[in-house]
């Protein structure tokens, strides 16, 4: 058979067991980050381009290389998202931050889209679980999404992760690091990768994470950006170093972190894990305090996080975390018409009481029921037939131990299956 299409470069299909792991990663994020107050929000997956543009700044590889940027039948230029924080301020500007009570908390889950080479945990279309902390002006915001962030990875089991952070500083102490920044790369203009000469003109600082050999050499002895950051920066940055002591959160302080997006100021992080020798980001974040302005509203203190969701799978993957996903606790098969209508009556009464229950749908065999039960990995079998239904009685049969507990089909089933699989 010859399909129609095949599935777009750079794109992922999510099935079955995969989907299961998927689904339960996000259900942790969610069910943490309720606890700390986050409140899910959910905004379009396309925006108009110029939303990224001075949000993202047209510097950025983001918005340069990477955006998929197409006009609509009237004309007008629009962008699928290639990050969840733009679309949120947007969202927030637009319903007025006076109308939400501060600190505005916000979780996200949302499709992103870039125009990357496709690689082993970097595709055109990925998931980000995002948190933002909007009117906070100090780094308490920063240590609750540190904190949150790290007790996601927990609840994951995902571990060996390193927390690194650095502060990028505001736009005043920046203009002064970026002056001297440019001005050593320019006495090495001849040894930096072409990428890099290029960043030289756009954006200095992007050359700070570039992967290539021979510019990580130049960047090692290039001017840091700690040595340039203002007072108010230089004691932010002292006070998130000692909110994490006292919360005893390991973190290595790393002045090469910039993150990708022109919105970033202050202090900047990632969560990384090293999968198959590469160090891979699998959460970054910081303070953007002038995005709003950028955007054309007020002031609005903000800080923020991103969960790449393709990344903490990748990781779970890596640390051998044995997730067998949601399997069913019984399976109910049937010998003739009759029985099976009564399996069906069975599985209705133990699905309202919230008992992932299954029976045939397909009047296959007896013997096929029995291995689509075992492959599903059901962990009771209950086998219907003419002489159950007559007794009221049949035998509840523990998969693992082959132990088998005879139970009431009729009165009190669902009071009998919980008392026989209670342990
Ligand atoms: P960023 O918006 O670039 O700060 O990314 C936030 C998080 O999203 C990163 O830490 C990654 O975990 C994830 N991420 C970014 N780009 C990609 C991509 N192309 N594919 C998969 N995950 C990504």
């Amino acid at each position: 058979m010859n399909l129609i299409s095949n599935r777009i470069r750079g794109m992922q299909d999510i099935l079955l067991h995969e989907g299961e792991s998927w689904l339960n990663v996000c259900r942790i994020m969610e069910k943490r980050a309720s606890l700390y107050g986050f409140k899910f929000s959910r905004t379009p997956a396309l925006e108009y381009t110029n939303l990224f543009e001075r949000s993202s700044g047209d510097s950025s590889d983001i918005v340069n290389k990477e955006m998929y940027t197409f006009k609509d039948k009237s004309g007008r230029s629009i962008s699928l998202r290639p990050e969840g924080t733009a679309g949120i301020m947007r969202a927030v500007l637009e319903e007025g931050i006076s109308n939400f009570t501060l600190p505005l908390k916000l979780m996200y889950n949302c499709s992103c889209y870039r125009y990357e080479k496709p690689q082993s945990g970097r595709y055109r279309e990925f998931f980000q679980f995002g948190l933002e902390i909007f009117g906070c002006d100090n780094v308490s915001a920063e240590a609750e999404l540190i904190k949150v962030a790290k007790d996601i990875l927990s609840d994951l089991e995902i571990k060996n992760v390193i927390l690194q952070i650095n502060s990028i500083g505001c736009k005043n102490c920046r203009k002064n690091y970026i002056d001297n920044l440019k001005k050593y790369f320019e006495n090495h203009k001849s040894e930096l990768c072409k990428s890099c000469m290029d960043k030289l003109e756009r954006n200095p600082l992007r050359i700070l994470d570039c992967k290539e050999k021979s510019c990580i050499e130049i960047v090692n002895k290039a001017p840091i950006i700690t040595d340039y950051l203002c007072e108010k920066c230089s004691q932010n940055f002292a006070e998130i170093q000692k909110k994490l002591d006292f919360n005893e959160i390991k973190y290595e302080v790393n002045s090469k972190i910039v993150r990708g997006l022109d919105y970033y100021t202050g202090i900047v992080f990632e969560f990384l894990n090293n999968i198959d020798g590469t160090n891979l980001a699998i959460c970054g974040g910081g303070r953007y305090d002038d995005l709003a302005e950028t955007l054309g509203g007020p002031k609005i203190f903000a800080a923020g996080l991103g969960f790449g969701i393709e990344r903490v799978m990748l990781a779970i993957k890596h640390n051998n975390s044995d997730f067998k996903g949601n399997l069913p606790q019984i399976y109910i098969a049937s010998t003739d018409e009759s029985s099976k209508h009564f399996s069906e009556k069975l599985c209705n009464i133990l699905r309202k009481i919230n008992v992932y229950a299954e029976y045939d749908l397909l009047n296959r065999s007896l013997k096929s029921q029995m291995k689509f039960a075992n492959k599903i990995g059901a962990k009771y079998v209950i086998v219907l037939g003419d002489d159950e239904i007559k007794s009221g009685k049949a035998n509840l049969r523990n998969m693992e131990t082959g132990e088998e507990t005879p139970i009431s089909i009729l009165q009190d089933f669902e009071k009998e299956f919980l008392n026989a699989t209670k342990n």
